[in-house]
């Protein structure tokens, strides 16, 4: 990575107070989520993600929790643009996808993280304290298994991809970007195709 796209990265105490703004507190969980995006940027050698690699990149989060939070504040990928996916495995990873190399790094947090801050900082009593503190200052591996992966993505899933909006044949609400599902030649959207999370009243 040359030097000058690196000066478009802030530091990571600039990131803390974004991160706390939007998150409502600071928390270990911030820390790790912004040392996560920082790290995963970084092994795609992507110095602006933000802004002058926006359209370049997409991540994939794996839980919902504070961790989650803190990734588009490095990474600019929001949900409402498309660029964030949110799959509900309940593990704090994330798979960072470089649409131009078509290359793909998933980090997940080593479960040793919480143990390492224990022994480093013994004398922190306070558990959030204590791990955010360690989260600073552990080196990327000692707080991240990296895998390369690959990702399938197709345009339907890409920001910026237009189609006709089609409407479900059982509850006629209209469904964007290939979400529907053809069942015995009716075309359903996910709830009536039997994925419904809700019961109506
Ligand atoms: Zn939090
Ligand atoms: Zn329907």
């Amino acid at each position: 990575m040359k030097g000058e796209d690196l000066a478009m990265l802030k530091t990571l105490p600039e990131y803390e107070l974004l991160a706390a703004e939007a998150h409502g507190h600071l928390c270990a969980g911030q820390v790790l989520g912004l040392r996560m995006a920082l790290y995963g940027i970084k092994l795609l050698g992507l110095g602006d993600p933000a802004g002058a690699d926006r359209k370049r990149l997409v991540t994939f989060v794996e839980i919902d929790r504070c961790a989650t939070d803190a990734i588009p504040i490095v990474t600019g990928c929001r949900l409402g643009k498309r660029a964030l996916k949110f799959r509900d495995f309940g593990k704090v990873a994330a798979t960072f996808c470089d649409l131009r190399e078509l290359r793909a790094i998933r980090l997940v947090a080593r479960e040793s993280s919480k143990q390492r801050a224990r022994v480093l900082y013994p004398e922190i009593e306070n558990k959030n304290q204590q791990q955010m503190r360690a989260y600073r200052e552990l080196p990327d591996e000692e707080l991240f298994e990296a895998q390369w992966v690959r990702v399938s993505l197709g345009p339907e899933d890409l920001p910026g991809y237009r189609a006709p909006r089609v409407l479900c044949a059982e509850c006629g609400e209209g469904i964007s970007f290939k979400r529907e599902v053809v069942r015995e030649g009716r075309t359903l959207c996910r709830a009536c195709a039997g994925e419904r999370y809700y019961t109506r009243l």
